[in-house]
């Protein structure tokens, strides 16, 4: 008997990845995260499956069920969100297993930071513009920790991909107009990959307001750098003809080669 801590991809059903998919028609018993899992995700669920939504569980009760599943000698495909190991609450559950000696195994997914790029059609890391991601949320009821509030994270000026933020994207803007300008681009990917995806594009000047006309307040991911609208940014190293690496000899540019003649 096993645990599987499946992630479930953004949204769309055909972002699961094949394992995932897999998993989920052969588990008998299927935990979901029902706030965020589309139920296309579990249409493929065994008929005989015993499907149910974790969202109005608590971690015992959660607990229960995969105790239940293991006296029944039954594997349980617990599926989360996006990938399961980034805000995931997936620690606790592992925790728990390990103190009860259940057998675990995560099934990585296409998280909604990277659906949310898909979705603007953008890379997030560009040369010498920032080649740093920071994932991470705005402060809630959660603590952050000592040198991770956002005015912290800032000074790096890196591409910011923000989860469980939307409802204070108003202050998390004003946080980081000192580092990045008011003019810093940022995009609001709201139900990234699924049939009403909404994208609000602005900059930190004015997302707050866009977004409240836009009237989003849950399921969408803040994005935040420069990389978002840039196009004066250099060629990466990897396809500049010049360039030699493991799999491909670079060619000098005839300009230099004739300058780099034999000298006396
Ligand atoms: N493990 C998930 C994140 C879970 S936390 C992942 O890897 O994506 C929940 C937060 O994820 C939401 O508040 C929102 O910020 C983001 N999120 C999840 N699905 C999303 C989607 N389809 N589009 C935009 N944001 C999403």
């Amino acid at each position: 008997m096993r645990v599987y801590i499946i992630g479930a991809g953004p949204g769309d059903p055909r972002l699961l990845t094949l394992r995932a998919a897999d998993l989920i028609s052969s588990c008998p018993v299927i935990l979901y995260t029902g706030s965020l899992v589309p139920k296309e995700v579990l249409a493929r669920a065994g008929k005989d499956a015993q499907v149910l939504d974790s969202s109005g569980m608590n971690l015992d009760q959660i607990m229960e069920v995969i105790v239940k599943a293991r006296d029944a000698e039954q594997d349980v495909a617990r599926v989360h969100t996006g990938d399961p190991v980034i805000f995931g609450s997936t620690a606790e559950q592992i925790r728990r297993l390990q103190e009860l000696q259940i057998a675990y195994e995560i099934i990585p997914g296409v998280s909604s930071f990277t659906a949310a790029a898909a979705a603007l059609g953008r890379e997030l890391t560009l040369p010498e513009l920032s080649q740093t991601i920071i994932l991470t949320r705005a402060e809630g009821r959660t603590p952050m920790p000592d040198k991770q509030k956002l005015e912290d994270l800032a000074q790096h000026r890196a591409t910011l991909a923000l989860f469980l933020s939307i409802t204070m994207i108003r202050s998390v803007a004003e946080s980081l107009v000192p580092a990045y300008g008011k003019e810093c681009p940022v995009a609001v990917v709201h139900k990234a990959s699924w049939p009403d995806q909404v994208i609000v594009r602005g900059t930190l000047s004015d997302i707050a307001e866009k977004v409240r006309e836009a009237r989003i307040n849950s399921i969408a991911m803040v994005l935040i750098g420069w990389v978002l609208t840039a196009d004066d940014f250099a060629n990466s190293r990897l396809y500049d003809p010049e360039f030699t690496h493991r799999f491909r000899k670079g060619t000098k540019a005839p300009t230099e080669v004739s300058i780099e003649g034999p000298t006396a």
